[in-house]
């Protein structure tokens, strides 16, 4: 049976905003991407399924907008903090069942929550972690933190534990840290048994404590 694509809503098209609608509609979804500035709306008229000049402040131009009928709306308006919140509000009083809102720092993040926003992401908090943490090693391709203690993160196999099993490597003992997968060429291997021996090309990934992870990436 074919997978029911999903339909979404963006609003807001800078920068965060234009990239989520484009990547969602290149992978095949239905996306409605709105803005309040005509300029916006007229660069985007080939990239998206439909896309709309409206003010999402105002409640009668969602309701127009037939806003409640999406399963998934991205609140991607950055500067305008106000704007970002009344909107996200809005959405989640007519009914929306996933809201993403965008926050600028931890507190506009908390009052998104408290209003009821599903997610809240950070996009340029994050983006300068994962520079971060790839300039301190270049082993690190991506990095996720899932919560202040606990991190995701992606690692090119580090010299120091090439030739060695998962058991002989015993992260979880020295850093705290768990081997969840392992991506080889095309294959992912999950979860890699403790004999899984650990190959020059292979791609670590990993779950653990935020010290432990530091500890690893220093590792050549
Ligand atoms: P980025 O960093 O993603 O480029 P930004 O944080 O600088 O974005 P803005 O450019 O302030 O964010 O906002 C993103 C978009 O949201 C803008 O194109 C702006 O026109 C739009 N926007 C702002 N207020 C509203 C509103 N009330 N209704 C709809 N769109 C709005």
């Amino acid at each position: 049976m074919a997978k029911k694509l999903k339909q979404f809503a963006v609003i807001g098209l800078g920068r965060f905003g234009s990239s989520v609608a484009r990547t969602l509609f290149e992978a095949g979804h239905e996306v409605l991407a709105i803005d309040a500035d005509v300029e916006q709306v007229q660069k985007f008229s080939d990239d998206v399924t439909h896309v709309v000049q409206a003010d999402t402040t105002d409640e009668n131009s969602l309701k127009a907008l037939g806003i409640r009928n999406f399963d998934v709306v991205v609140v991607a308006i950055g500067e305008d903090m106000q704007a970002n919140v009344l909107t996200t509000l809005l959405v989640k009083e007519l009914g929306v069942p996933f809201i993403v809102a965008k926050a600028r720092n931890e507190l506009h993040g908390k009052m998104l929550e408290k209003i009821g926003a599903d997610r809240v992401v950070y996009p340029e908090r994050d983006m300068g972690m994962r520079v971060a943490h790839n300039l301190v090693s270049t082993n690190v391709l991506d990095f996720i933190e899932l919560s202040p203690n606990l991190s995701l993160v992606e690692v090119a196999a580090p010299r120091a534990l090439v030739g060695r099993s998962l058991a002989e490597a015993n992260l979880r003992a020295q850093y705290g840290v768990n081997v969840v997968a392992m991506k080889r060429d095309d294959e992912i291997i999950v979860p890699p048994l403790p004999s899984e021996k650990i190959r020059d090309s292979d791609i670590l990934i990993l779950v653990g404590g935020t010290a432990g992870i530091h500890k690893l990436e220093e590792l050549e």
